[in-house]
């Protein structure tokens, strides 16, 4: 795949966002093919897997690893599935574009520096912010720290409203 740009799709991006699949080469986790049920694209998967357009494809323990950790920083860990996970993983270790549209992919991706496209093609509207302070002291803390250094008491995590941003 050197080269070019793929693209990694999670289930949503198969069916529910009407791909023409025009795009010359894809990558899936087995566990978003999994997920796809319906035998109509099921088969069209398996045509294009036949076209070696498609590749069903795992993401490595170490990227899974990576991917986890910046979730769990970002907040989103929570909200993603093990197949949400994978994509993750497998478009930070290939380089892909994500296509999905599920918010909690496209924000953990963002903080990984993985670019995503939306299966519908509607701009991205809201982007999560937080900020972390201490809960003793107010001291302001980047993401993953869990302490204050200062006076020892818990950071906690708050959603910043004035930076909802309109992209
Ligand atoms: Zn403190």
């Amino acid at each position: 795949m050197e080269g070019e740009t793929h693209r990694v799709l999670d289930a949503s991006a198969v069916l529910r966002g009407g791909l023409g699949f025009e795009d010359e080469k894809y990558l899936m986790p087995s566990s978003v093919f999994r997920e796809i049920l319906d035998p109509l694209y099921i088969e069209k998967m398996q045509s294009l897997i036949r076209l070696n357009r498609l590749n069903v494809k795992d993401a490595s323990k170490k990227s899974l690893t990576r991917v986890k950790e910046k979730a769990r920083e970002v907040g989103d860990l929570v909200n993603l599935s093990d197949a949400d996970l994978d994509v993750l993983g497998l478009a930070l270790e290939t380089g892909g574009v994500i296509v999905s549209d599920d918010y909690a992919i496209q924000n953990t991706a963002y903080a990984l520096g993985v670019e995503v496209e939306h299966a519908f093609h509607e701009p991205i509207k809201q982007r999560r912010q937080y900020t972390y302070y201490c809960r003793g002291c107010g001291q302001r803390y980047m993401p993953g720290v869990t302490e204050c250094g200062i006076c020892g008491a818990r950071v906690k995590r708050k959603t910043q409203k004035s930076s909802v941003e309109r992209l």
